[in-house]
């Protein structure tokens, strides 16, 4: 099977919740997203899709995602899409680093060695365990209060994981950590996510300041050392994301016991292949994990799910149905929330069937 034509449609994908804010006033109201078609000889279409967290999140930009396939596309001509660590050595040769541009070109090629094989992705992946995978519900940084009132109100919704965005004032932000917290259950998990926004002193006031919270502290400095300084200064549960963007990094924060639990998702890492290494490995070294990506809509989240449903359950600690955040759906067949948690498609492949209708035309296409 050889590849015949790569196409790139770009997607505007609004917000229920109309925006969405994270640490140090950084905001997003309708999220880019670019949806990959890779067409082969015989007929079979894969699928995949890139959606950055804005351009100020990780190293990656809706724009660059389109310049890349642009640019990495001729490279994959003729290419067997099946053969998919073949598939990754030739981008990798063609395109030093990028990883988001790749995510959606890998994503696309497993969602035909899917349909070709018959067989959904998570079972490619290593296997379906059980039912259904838990989800986190992100919360967008407001005031305390109104923060402590969306949790509430996911909660009646199913959700039981709950990812407060933090990083902003480092009082507002203890307060928020306290607000949320008396309104969980029993069971109930919370993460406070800086997203890099603390610097060393204002992280350490706010891990003391709710040391008697049950409360996982995530990503709070901007670097690897910063983090792992603040690290070894609590007790709190700790996570580390945006830093562990490689193997590489992965087997360093291990070494040095810098988390108790990694965030891993799909573009940073660089699609389905690469982050299927780091999900085994940390398998293999009993990590837990959350799985998911920077954002997107029916396409990543399928593709989350096919990843999330293939990993242990006591080393998955949570999973993201982005395509419920979302006012626009583009594809048929992707998982739907239910109580809080998600299931992958059986179908073959990824199970999507995109929305043409919704895509429009193609502004990238390699042939
Ligand atoms: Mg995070």
């Amino acid at each position: 099977m050889k590849i015949t034509r790569i196409s790139a449609y770009r997607v505007e994908l609004p917000l229920h919740e109309g925006s969405y804010k994270w640490s140090g006033g950084k905001s997003v109201t309708v999220f880019d997203s670019t949806i990959v078609a890779v067409e082969t000889d015989a007929g079979i279409t894969g699928h995949g899709e890139v959606c950055p967290l804005g351009p100020f999140y990780l190293p990656a930009y809706a724009n660059g995602v389109r310049a890349g396939i642009a640019e990495l596309g001729p490279h994959l001509l003729g290419e067997d899409p099946t053969q998919l660590g073949k598939l990754n050595r030739t981008m990798d040769a063609a395109l030093l680093g990028h990883p988001y541009v790749k995510s959606g070109l890998d994503m696309a090629c497993w969602d035909i060695l899917g349909q070709t094989t018959g067989q959904p992705v998570c079972v490619l992946l290593g296997g379906r365990y059980g039912d259904d995978v838990p989800l986190y519900r992100a919360i967008s940084q407001e005031a305390p209060d109104a923060m402590a009132g969306r949790v509430a109100g996911y909660r009646a919704e199913g959700y039981r994981r709950f990812q407060l965005k933090v990083g902003g004032d480092p009082d507002v932000d203890i307060a928020r950590i306290r607000a949320v917290s008396a309104v969980l259950h029993p069971g109930d998990r919370l993460v406070a996510d800086a997203n890099t926004g603390w610097l060393m002193h204002e992280a350490m006031r706010v891990v003391r300041a709710v040391r008697d919270v049950d409360v996982y502290i995530e990503q709070p400095c901007r670097t690897y050392d910063e983090c792992l300084s603040v690290r070894r200064h609590t007790d709190h549960p700790f996570v580390m994301d945006e830093n562990i963007d490689s193997l590489e990094m992965l087997l360093r924060g291990h070494a040095d016991q810098a988390f108790d639990v990694v965030n891993l998702k799909i573009s940073k890492l660089g699609g389905l292949t690469k982050i299927k290494q780091a999900r085994d490995l940390c398998v293999a070294l009993g990590v837990a994990m959350t799985l998911e990506d920077s954002w997107g809509g029916d396409i990543v989240t399928a593709a989350i799910a096919h990843v999330a449903h293939s990993t242990p359950p006591e080393l998955l600690f949570s999973t993201t149905d982005f395509n419920s955040y979302v006012t626009v759906s583009t594809a048929d067949g992707a998982p739907q929330r239910v109580n809080g948690r998600m299931a992958a498609s059986t179908a073959p492949g990824l199970g999507v069937r995109p929305r043409m209708d919704v895509l429009g035309g193609p502004v990238v296409v390699v042939e």
